[in-house]
């Protein structure tokens, strides 16, 4: 499978590779490979040009998709995202993924996504506001809180959130915050939200050290990416006793194997710029991205972009495990090439579902009009994320297989049964 491959291509061999250890769950294979024929396309795909005023008086027309890929298990879910390479397969495979996820993390939605062919850079905050307005406007009659709840991705904020709850609000004549998550604290976001996809990545590594009878105290790790999920990540796991010997941002990182003071670094960071910088101006030991990767250490977390451990270095890696904390960053070459050398990948659907998890906390408190503090937050993302871990970890075992392939058997079992008890199929 050549690593640049058409996502959705990729999402539906996923599928494949779980519908023979599916096949035996079902005692009607006609509706069994009726739902897999279903899941292999989005339920509903809406397509259509915006076009806005520029700041200076010309039109301008950008590309707007929104997937909406199953609603069997509750309404769709899942992020906007504004960037040039946008794609509809790419946008049809993340609402898949989306769908796979959240049966993982068993909160009660669909997958979604959504997303603008845009450069939010070369835009004005002015401009960027018309146009996160006019997509909200163009899909208000199919999204809402109980049918497809939109939430930040790639290049998207809790401002953008806030435009379109506001320009949703204002066409469908209501008040409805459930509408968006990923909100401002104001418009009613969720405290916990900001290292929520971190702190859920740190509760599965938790269950999987635990089930693998190793000690959680000096746990060498090493995190590729130092944004939201990876500097939170790197954070909360030093605070667990955890020893963070390298982090890494695109210009490259920081290395000691005696451990990393992560929240000095992060200061460093926003004084110098970059990691670069950092190891320029105070000493630090550099280390590029490519070196970081193949660290000797029993944790990799590569929390950045896609494809970060591929075909190409897969062999070089030295970690004993992967925690999947960046969407995708483990190509399907490289999942074999881990497979084979015994190093256990935790797949991105599971190490972070607490971004989601958090976002669905966030729309039962918009719900009831009643929100809560931080340490209930995490509170009730801890056992949601460990038991997710655990159903995966009893199929891994029972059947043999990698924690990817059971956590998709799992997730789209679930998603299958629901169907067939709404009689779908
Ligand atoms: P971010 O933009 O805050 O951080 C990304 C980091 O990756 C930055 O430090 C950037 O410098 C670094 N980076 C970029 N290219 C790199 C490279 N080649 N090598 C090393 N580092 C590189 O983004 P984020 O919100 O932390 O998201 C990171 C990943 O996690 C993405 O794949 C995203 O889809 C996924 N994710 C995020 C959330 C969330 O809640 N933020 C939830 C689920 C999944």
């Amino acid at each position: 499978m050549p690593t640049n491959m058409n996502p959705f291509t990729n999402a539906k061999k996923q599928l494949d590779l779980v519908v023979p250890l599916l096949l035996s769950e079902y005692s009607d294979p006609k509706k069994f490979k009726k739902a897999i024929s279903i899941l292999k396309k989005p339920q509903n795909l809406f397509k259509k040009r915006l076009t806005i005023k520029l700041d200076n008086g010309r039109q301008k027309s950008f590309w707007a998709i929104r997937s909406q890929h199953n609603d069997a298990r509750g309404p769709f879910k899942g992020g906007i995202r504004f960037h040039k390479n946008v794609t509809e397969d790419e946008v049809k495979a993340l609402s898949f993924w989306m769908s796979v996820k959240c049966a993982v993390a068993g909160i009660p939605y669909g997958g979604g996504k959504g997303g603008i062919i845009v450069d939010p850079k070369k835009l004005s905050q002015n401009e960027l506001q018309k146009l996160s307005k006019s997509y909200a406007q163009f899909l208000a009659t199919h999204i809402g809180p109980r049918i497809d709840i939109p939430a930040p991705d790639v290049n998207t904020n809790g401002q953008i959130m806030a435009w379109m709850l506001e320009a949703y609000e204002k066409k469908m004549k209501t008040q409805a915050p459930g509408a968006f998550t990923g909100k401002p604290l104001e418009l009613g976001g969720s405290l916990g939200r900001e290292e929520a996809t971190g702190q859920g990545g740190l509760f599965v590594l938790l269950a999987y050290l635990k089930a693998t009878k190793k000690k959680v105290g000096g746990t060498t790790v090493a995190v590729q990416g130092f944004g939201n999920v990876g500097y939170w990540f790197a954070r909360l796991a030093t605070d667990v006793g955890m020893k963070v010997v390298g982090v890494s941002d695109s210009t490259g990182g920081v290395v000691n194997m005696k451990g990393l003071d992560i929240v000095k670094i992060n200061e460093e960071k926003e004084k110098f710029g970059s990691l670069k910088e950092v190891s320029l101006m105070t000493k630090a030991k550099f280390i590029s991205n490519e070196d970081l990767l193949k660290l000797n250490v029993d944790v990799l977390a590569p929390s950045a972009l896609e494809n970060a451990i591929s075909d190409q270095n897969a062999k070089d890696i030295q970690a004993l495990a992967i925690l999947e904390l960046a969407n995708g960053p483990v190509t399907p070459e490289a999942d074999g090439i881990l497979e084979s050398r015994k190093i256990d990948v935790i797949p991105d659907v599971l190490a972070n579902a607490g971004g989601v998890t958090v976002s669905y906390f966030e729309w039962v408190q918009n719900l009831q009009g009643y929100y809560w503090d931080k340490k209930t937050v995490n509170n009730k993302l801890k056992p949601i994320i460990t038991d997710a871990f655990n159903d995966i970890d009893d199929v891994v075992k029972t059947k043999n297989i990698t924690y990817r392939k059971a956590a998709f058997f799992l997730a789209i079992k679930r998603i299958i049964d629901a169907m067939i008890l709404r009689g779908r199929v």
